[in-house]
C-alpha cells in the first residue's frame, strides 16, 4: 500500500504522530529496558494506529506495525538468526480469538480446496501455553555445545549475549543432540520470589521482573547478570539440522529430551470452546505463579498446517497471543483475509 491513497490529511497526521510516539516508546522498552509508559497505554496507541491503517488502507513505509522489536545495542556482537523470530498477533477477548479461529479454518479450507492432490490438512487442534514476560532468547548449539545466545533484536539479527546467558544455571551448556546446528527459542525471566529477595538487600530496588530480566541480560557485565539469578523457559525450535517434527508435542518432547526447561503448564485441546475455557482458567490463576506472564499463547499443533498458513510481515498466522487485560478501544478492527 502506498502513502496518500484514501487517507485524509488529519488521519495521516495522526498516523505520523502515533508512529513517532510508538517508536519513542519502543526505544525505551526494547533498547533501554526502561519503559516510560504502561503496556496498556502502549497497546492502546498501537491499536489506534492499526485501526487507522485498516480504515484508510495506508501503511506508512516506516510504520512500527511493520517491524518486530528494537535496535541492536552497540557493544554486542550481532547474531543472524537461522530462523526469523516473530512477534505475535493478539486477541484481547473471546471475540478476537474466535475471529482468529475463523481465519485459521478458512485458510485450511482454502488450502485443501487448492491442493486436491495433497493429503488434506487436518481439522485444527490447539496448544495453549503461558506467555512469559521477559526477554526472548535464541540459543545456538553446534554439535551439542552452546556456542551463541542472542536476543530477538529486529527478528532477523539479534545481540549476542552468550556470557550473560551462561549465568542462567538451568540452561544446558551441552546437549545430547550432537550432530549439527540447532537453534532453540525461549524467554529469559526473573522469578518473582527472586526479585523480592533481591530487593530486600538491594541499594537500588528493581521495579519489575520483566525489565529486571531484560536489563540484566543486556548488561555488558555478566557479573551483574549473574547477581540477578535468572531463569528461562523454552518453547520453540527455530532451526534444527536434519530434524523434523509433525506436531508441537513432538517438538516439546525433543526440547525436554535435550534437557531444556519447558514449563509444565502446557495443555492441548481439540475445540476452540475448550481453548476459551482454558484461557479463563489461566486468567484466574495468573496471580499464583512465581513469574510474570502477560497472557497465554494459542498455537496450532500440526506442523504441516503451520507451514501452509505461514506468516505475515510480523507474525505467524497459526498462533495468537491472548492478552489479559481487555482494553477498551474505540477502533473496530476489520478481519484480515489471508491468502495461503
Ligand atoms: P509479542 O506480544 O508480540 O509476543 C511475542 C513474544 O512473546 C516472543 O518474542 C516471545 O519472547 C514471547 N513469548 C512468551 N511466551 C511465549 C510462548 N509460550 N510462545 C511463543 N512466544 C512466547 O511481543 P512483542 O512484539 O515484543 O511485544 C509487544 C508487547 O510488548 C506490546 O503488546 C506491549 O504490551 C509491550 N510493549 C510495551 C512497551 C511500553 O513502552 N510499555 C513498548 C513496546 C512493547
Amino acid at each position: 500500500m502506498e502513502q496518500g491513497l484514501g487517507a485524509d490529511m488529519a488521519q495521516q497526521a495522526r498516523m505520523r504522530e502515533l508512529a513517532a510516539l510508538i517508536e519513542q516508546y519502543n526505544y525505551h522498552y526494547y533498547t533501554l529496558d526502561a519503559p516510560t509508559v504502561s503496556d496498556k497505554e502502549y497497546d492502546a496507541l498501537y491499536d489506534e494506529l492499526i485501526g487507522l491503517e485498516k480504515l484508510t488502507g495506508v501503511v506508512l513505509p516506516d510504520s512500527p506495525t511493520l517491524r518486530v522489536g528494537g535496535d541492536i545495542l552497540k557493544g554486542f556482537e550481532p547474531h543472524r538468526h537461522r530462523a526469523r523470530l516473530w512477534s505475535l498477533d493478539k486477541a484481547q477477548d473471546n471475540e478476537d480469538l474466535l475471529a482468529w479461529n475463523a481465519r485459521v479454518r478458512k485458510s485450511i479450507a482454502d488450502y485443501n480446496a487448492k491442493n486436491p492432490e495433497a493429503t488434506p490438512l487436518p481439522e485444527p487442534t490447539y496448544v495453549v501455553e503461558l506467555k512469559f514476560d521477559g526477554l526472548t532468547l535464541n540459543l545456538t548449539y553446534d554439535d551439542g555445545r552452546l556456542v551463541q545466545a542472542a536476543t530477538r533484536g529486529n527478528g532477523v539479527v539479534g545481540e549476542g549475549i552468550l556470557a550473560q546467558v551462561k549465568t542462567i544455571k538451568s540452561i544446558p551448556l551441552t546437549i545430547p543432540f550432537s550432530e549439527g546446528i540447532i537453534e532453540v527459542q525461549g524467554e529469559g525471566i526473573m522469578n518473582l520470589s527472586v526479585l523480592e529477595a533481591y530487593n530486600r538487600t538491594a541499594a537500588e530496588p528493581l521495579k519489575n521482573a520483566r525489565n529486571a530480566a531484560a536489563g540484566a541480560l543486556r548488561n555488558q557485565n555478566p557479573r551483574i547478570t549473574a547477581e540477578r539469578k535468572l531463569n528461562a523457559f523454552f518453547y520453540n525450535i527455530g532451526y534444527a539440522d536434519g530434524v523434523q517434527f509433525d506436531t508441537h508435542q513432538e517438538m516439546l518432547q525433543f526440547l525436554r529430551d535435550n534437557r531444556f526447561k519447558v514449563n509444565p503448564y502446557v495443555t492441548y485441546w481439540s475445540t476452540i470452546e475448550e481453548v476459551e475455557a482454558e484461557l479463563a482458567r489461566i486468567t484466574a490463576m495468573r496471580g499464583e505463579l512465581d513469574f510474570l506472564i502477560d497472557g497465554a499463547v494459542v498455537k496450532l499443533t500440526d506442523m504441516r498446517t503451520r507451514e501452509a498458513l505461514g506468516y505475515t510481515d510480523k507474525f505467524p498466522r497459526w498462533a495468537v497471543a491472548f492478552k489479559f487485560e481487555a482494553e477498551e478501544t474505540t477502533t473496530v478492527l476489520e478481519s484480515v483475509s489471508w491468502e495461503v
